[in-house]
Parts: C-alpha cells; sequence; structure tokens
C-alpha cells in the first residue's frame, strides 16, 4: 500500500546522520549511560566485577563487550530501587512492564527521560506521514503500561489532537471514531482485527470514518496480518516496538517504506546475540535482541536481554534514514512450545492461517497431554459468511488448514472451527497459547 515516495523527518540530521558520527554519538553517551549505571546499587557491584569503576572505561563502541548483560530476574531482584540512578525527588512518574511472562519490572523516569521518550515517539509517529491535522484515538491501555501514555504525549508532541479513549469498549471507539472524525488509531493487532469483525456486525459503514493509518504493536504479529488489517480497514498500517525495560513505544518503529523497523540508535545501542552461547549472531542470523539505554539518567539499563527474537537487515533503507532495521519480532524466547520433541513459535501459526482468507479474527492454540504424547489444537474462528448450515464446505476448510499447517511445522495439529466472535478478546496483549500440560520434571 505505500505510495508516498518523499520521506518525512522530524529532525532529519539526526535521523540521517552518517554511520561514524552516530557511533561518535553512541560513545558519548555510553560514557553517560555507563557513570549513571555506576550510581546503581546494582550496577556499582556488576560493574566493579568486570574492573569498571568509572565511564573512563569506555573509550569506544567495542568496550560495550565489557559491560555485563541485565536480564529480567536481575531487574526483579532489584525491585524496588535497585536500579535507581538518582535522588527519588528527581523522579516524576513510574511505569511498569505488562507482566506478561511474570512480576512486572518497575522503571523509573525524571522530567528529561519524559521529554526525550516523546520525543522518539513523536519522531516514530511524524515519520508515517502524521501531523497536526491527523485526530489521534489511542486504543490501547493506559496506566502503569508504557503503550498508553507512552503513544499519547508522543502524539500531543506531533500536533495531532489526542483522544485518550483508551482499549476496549468498541461501540464507544466507533462513536469516537465518527464524532471527531478520526484519522490515526493506535492498537494492538488484535485489537485492530476485532474491531473490524466488530464493525461489520454494528453495521458501521467504512464511508464514514476518515481512518488514514493505525500503529500495531506490543505482541508479535504476521505480515499477512498487516496486509489483512489493511485491506478491510483500507488504511496503512505500520509496525511499532517497544518495551517498558527500553521506556516503552519509540524503540523502534516501521518508516513509510514499511520494510523493517528504524531502530533509533540515538538513544539505544542494539546486539543480536545467540541466547544459549551469548556470543554476537552472524550478520542477518536471527538472535535474541539486546538492547543499552542511551537516553535515561534515572534508570539506566545496560545490555538487557529482551528476549525478542528478531535480525538486523543488512542493507540501509531508501528512506535515506540510516538508523538500523531490525526485522519484525518472531516471538521470545521464552514463547517457544515443544511439541513431541518439535519446536514451535506461536508467530508459525500465525503465519499460516492468517493467509487462509476464511480464516477469521481470532484463533487460539491448544496444547494438552494425550497419554504420553503432547495434542496440539488450533481453533480458529472463520468469518460469519463461511460458516453455513451446510458443514461440507467447513469440513473441506478444516482440512485445508489442517493439510497447510501441518506442510508447515511439520506437526499434525486438530484444527477446530468456531464462528465468529465465540473466542474471548482481550484488551492488551491476546492470550494465543494455553497450554495444560504438567511443568517439565513435575
Ligand atoms: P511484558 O514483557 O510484560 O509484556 P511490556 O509491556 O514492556 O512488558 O512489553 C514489551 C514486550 O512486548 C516486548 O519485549 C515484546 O516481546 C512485545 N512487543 C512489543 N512490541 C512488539 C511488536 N511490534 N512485535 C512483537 N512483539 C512486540
Ligand atoms: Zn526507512
Amino acid at each position: 500500500m505505500t505510495r508516498h515516495h518523499t520521506y518525512q523527518y522530524w529532525d532529519k540530521p539526526l535521523e540521517t546522520m552518517p554511520r561514524e558520527d552516530l557511533a561518535a554519538c553512541q560513545t558519548a553517551l555510553l560514557r553517560k549511560a555507563v557513570s549513571a549505571a555506576l550510581r546503581t546499587p546494582f550496577y556499582r557491584r556488576a560493574l566493579a566485577q568486570q574492573g569498571i569503576r568509572s565511564e573512563d572505561a569506555i573509550t569506544s563502541l567495542s568496550d560495550l563487550k565489557r559491560l555485563p548483560f541485565t536480564t529480567k530476574q536481575d531487574l526483579r531482584a532489584g525491585f524496588p530501587y535497585g536500579f535507581l540512578s538518582i535522588p527519588r525527588e528527581q523522579v516524576v512518574r513510574l511505569h511498569a512492564s505488562s507482566g506478561t511472562t511474570g512480576t512486572p519490572t518497575t522503571i523509573y523516569f525524571s522530567k528529561e527521560d519524559l521529554s526525550r521518550w516523546t520525543g522518539f515517539v513523536a519522531r516514530s509517529i511524524y515519520g508515517t506521514g502524521c501531523n497536526n491535522t491527523d485526530v489521534f484515538q489511542n486504543m490501547i491501555t493506559y496506566g502503569l503500561f508504557t503503550g498508553g501514555l507512552g503513544f499519547h504525549s508522543g502524539g500531543e508532541e506531533v500536533g495531532m489532537m489526542v483522544i485518550p479513549s483508551g482499549a476496549g469498549n468498541t461501540a464507544r471507539q466507533f462513536r469516537l471514531m465518527q464524532d471527531f472524525g478520526t484519522t490515526v488509531l493506535h492498537a494492538t493487532p488484535s485489537f485492530l482485527l476485532h474491531i473490524e469483525s466488530k464493525m461489520r456486525e454494528e453495521g458501521v459503514d467504512r464511508k464514514n470514518l476518515r481512518l488514514k493509518r493505525a500503529f500495531a504493536g506490543a505482541e508479535p504479529y504476521s505480515e499477512d496480518t498487516r496486509v489483512r488489517i489493511e485491506e478491510l480497514l483500507g488504511i496503512d498500517v505500520y509496525n511499532s516496538y517497544g518495551l517498558s525495560e527500553m521506556n516503552g513505544p519509540g524503540v523502534a518503529f516501521e518508516c513509510q517504506r514499511k520494510d523493517g523497523l528504524h531502530l533509533w540508535e540515538d538513544g539505544f545501542i542494539p546486539e543480536i546475540i545467540r541466547p544459549d552461547t551469548l556470543e554476537p549472531a552472524a550478520e542477518g542470523e536471527i538472535g535474541e535482541l539486546v538492547l543499552t539505554c542511551l537516553c535515561r539518567e534515572a534508570t539506566p539499563i545496560l545490555r538487557y536481554r529482551t528476549r525478542d527474537l528478531t535480525g538486523f537487515y543488512g542493507e540501509p533503507c531508501k528512506c535515506g534514514r540510516s538508523h538500523r532495521r531490525i526485522r519484525r519480532i518472531k516471538g521470545r524466547t521464552d514463547d517457544m512450545l515443544i511439541i513431541n520433541g518439535v519446536n514451535l513459535f506461536p508467530s508459525q501459526i500465525e503465519e499460516v492461517i492468517m493467509a487462509i482468507k476464511e480464516v477469521g479474527a481470532n484463533y487460539l492454540i491448544v496444547v494438552e497431554k494425550d497419554g504420553a504424547l503432547d495434542r496440539l489444537t488450533v481453533k480458529t474462528e472463520v468469518n460469519t459468511q463461511t460458516f453455513m448450515d451446510d458443514t461440507r464446505p467447513l469440513n473441506a476448510l478444516k482440512e485445508r488448514i489442517r493439510k497447510t499447517l501441518q506442510a508447515s511445522i511439520t506437526i499434525n495439529p486438530k484444527v477446530e472451527l468456531l464462528e465468529s466472535g465465540s473466542l474471548p478478546i482481550s484488551e492488551g496483549k491476546a492470550a494465543r497459547v494455553l497450554d495444560s500440560r504438567p511443568p517439565a520434571g513435575g
């Protein structure tokens, strides 16, 4: 759908900075980050173990390798103030992760931190073509989750009129869209799919809406899901990646070419490692993304193991930005299912089923024990038009989905087709997997 050939930059010198200048800028910021880290109880100890007692240990980017990794467990163990680098009185806000994989972690912001964060989100939003003529409906959870307030401030910074609608309540969302002529949405991809099927159900005519684009993130989704949302809603969809440990949204974002996400390297240093050996991945290889935050004084975080799986693009982007691009996130290292010895990421299933046009908005992956074996069931909604009383076409569809899945994931799943709207829809991150097997060893 990309039809733009002149690209918009929020801050052209920064976004197109030559790589050598970017490296110099990163080195200077890394020294500051290390100096801030040395003021926290956790890093004072961890850095001393590597012989690092002052920022002077950092003279070039290759010194990054001497810094210790930080894991989510470290952040949890440091709760509540083990990673705080400034006096509590200078902290103006805190946020927490969604807690998708366990106890949430807390991140603190100074005034300066908030304004830098807003800058990264504004840059990302503006780069997709938004400006003060836009009306922005932020259909994501507000509160401790960073997606709400992060996009809210970024949207205001760009000059859009922001509607802080929050997640859920589709009827009210449609009313707001119509009353205020919303042009831009932000939501999880699962909520965008849901909203489209609700729209049909409630007879909302797309012609009465002014929607042009949407930002979708917070959870993995496939290229086919993007295309599906774009076609159904007649809009451009841009992938937005972030995590609370690195502020929240505004870490990496697609430009108008929609070919990989630019990771803002004046705010974060990315590395991609092999999660088993912790060695750098080969050029272009998919591995675990590790991020060092260069833009925060209250909670400096060095070499954070995100557990998110992605790879770098080799080529620079045709839009002219010099910041490297990462691939669509494939999932988290801890999302991986092992089914009768075969490794499977939920995203592999989504890739297959979302490419089948009869498949509806929602699906669920169920894994159970069946005697000694694991059994995989994929429950998927099908479009209302498809769900007829005549079961023959349905059975054929079921068989087609099963075969296509088996060919791609090498596991023979059971497939169940459900009427549109029968699976629960979550307002935040969708829960796609129900694994009822007893934990390994238990
Ligand atoms: P939690 O780790 O508890 O979910 P966050 O709310 O900070 O906490 O969510 C950040 C995580 O969400 C990322 O580490 C990543 O796994 C996922 N995520 C965010 N944006 C995307 C995206 N565009 N594509 C895939 N996954 C994403
Ligand atoms: Zn680009």
